[in-house]
């Protein structure tokens, strides 16, 4: 019996290792939809080959280069945000959203209304607005399934077992690019030095959000939200080879850990088949040629964010839009050149009190209008914090 499934985020990191693995076996799948956004030359050539049913580009002035470019294929072409969302609500059996950015919020929920099963890589989307992607998917009893290689870990390591009964839940960190750096060099760290990772090849955000530990930052969040454990069992552990990438500690004792080689094919597969499990083409470790393990504990001086994840949790309400639009707004400046590397944290931590300070928006209800509501908000707050350092 073949699956309908959908990729957002298609033409990206994770996109492209999902069709990776969907070409394996492309009689088992009957593709809906795939989303991308500038790479139209991309997203045609894989929607014309997988045979999906439509293509869509977020962005909206590039419809006529989409449709041009597949001409005679049969394949549908669609253009802009909405276009999104609609082809995330055309019916599948598993969905994957890997859009970047809490651009996927709107998609994810979408598709938590029309897909069986949602494989979640989109971390943004459980970090602004945990709770409403997690009751509209009881709504719809809908599955999701956590992509992110520590959630995929957490959840493999939670089978069979009563999450009553979990004392604590250890989330690695590789230390991203500059684990090793002297501590006075890192406001010169530039946008190339950030954007290379030592161990895993990712998109350029989630890259210089590994060097920054903002990625982490985001982890602690998402694994407060999906796993519904408090934030002070949550602990982060540097662990520079990324093989072990989460453990899971019980009331007896036991800590249950998850190895594997750093390659999301593992955490991606492993939701595209569950419950099953299958042959994956990811490599076989050697443990006797590792020799050994490596962990450190965090260093809050080099790794502000950390902590502003904690100050992010102890507000609640939807602090978490707050920290992510923020978090993305100093990510948008380090790149454009307006900010230093540390500077980013600066600017997260000047949002979050303003936000804080500034009346009820944080407790409002949350529907996908006051998140963004609140998303915007915070996205003006920290471009003004970033003014306020550029001049
Ligand atoms: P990427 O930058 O490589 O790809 C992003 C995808 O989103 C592309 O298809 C792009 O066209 C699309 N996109 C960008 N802006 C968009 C917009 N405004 N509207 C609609 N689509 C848009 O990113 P990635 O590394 O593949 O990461 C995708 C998601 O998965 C992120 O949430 C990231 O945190 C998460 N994730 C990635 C990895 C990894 O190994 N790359 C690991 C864990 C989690
Ligand atoms: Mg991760």
């Amino acid at each position: 019996m073949t699956r309908r499934i959908t990729v957002l985020g298609a033409t990206g990191s994770i996109g492209q290792n999902t069709i990776d693995l969907i070409r394996r076996a492309p009689q088992d799948y009957d593709v809906v939809a795939l989303t991308g956004a500038g790479n139209i030359a991309q997203l045609a050539r894989d929607a014309i080959d997988l045979r999906a049913d439509v293509a869509v580009t977020a962005q909206d002035d590039r419809l006529d280069d989409l449709r041009t470019a597949l001409a005679g294929s049969g394949v549908e072409a669609a253009a802009g945000a909405q276009a999104i969302c609609d082809a995330a609500s055309r019916p599948a059996d598993w969905t994957m959203s890997a859009i970047v950015g809490a651009a996927g919020l709107a998609p994810g929920l979408a598709a938590l209304a029309h897909s069986t099963t949602l494989a979640l890589a989109n971390k943004e989307s459980l970090v602004c607005a945990g709770q409403l992607m997690l009751n509209t998917a009881r709504a719809h009893g809908t599955q999701i399934l956590p992509v992110d290689s520590e959630h995929s870990a957490i959840f493999q390591s939670l089978i069979g077992e009563d999450i009553a009964a979990v004392e604590r839940i250890i989330i690695t960190a590789s230390g991203g690019a500059f684990r090793e750096w002297p501590l006075e060099k890192l406001s010169e760290a530039t946008l190339g030095q950030a954007s290379s990772h030592p161990n895993w090849d990712m998109g350029q955000r989630i890259t210089i959000d590994s060097a920054s530990m903002f990625n982490k930052a985001m982890e602690i969040i998402e694994t407060h939200e999906f796993f519904d454990v408090s934030p002070d069992q949550i602990e982060v552990l540097v662990h520079p080879q990324s093989m072990i990438h989460a453990l899971v500690g019980f009331n007896d004792g036991a800590l249950m850990a998850h190895v594997g080689p750093p390659d999301m094919r593992h955490a991606i597969g492993f939701a595209l088949h569950y419950p099953e499990r299958r042959h994956l083409p990811v490599e076989r470790l050697d443990l006797a040629a590792i020799g050994q393990f490596e962990f450190r504990a965090p260093d809050a001086a080099r790794w502000p964010a950390l902590r502003l994840a904690r100050d992010t949790m102890a507000a609640g309400g939807m602090m978490g839009a707050v920290f992510n639009a923020a978090k993305e707004t100093a990510l948008d400046g380090f790149i454009a050149g307006q900010l230093r590397f540390t500077q980013m944290s600066d600017v997260v931590a000047d949002t979050l009190d303003h936000m804080n300070a500034s009346d009820g928006h944080i407790g409002a209800t949350m529907t996908l209008d006051n998140v963004m509501q609140v998303d915007h908000l915070a996205r003006e707050a920290a471009k003004a914090a970033i003014h306020k350092r550029a001049g």
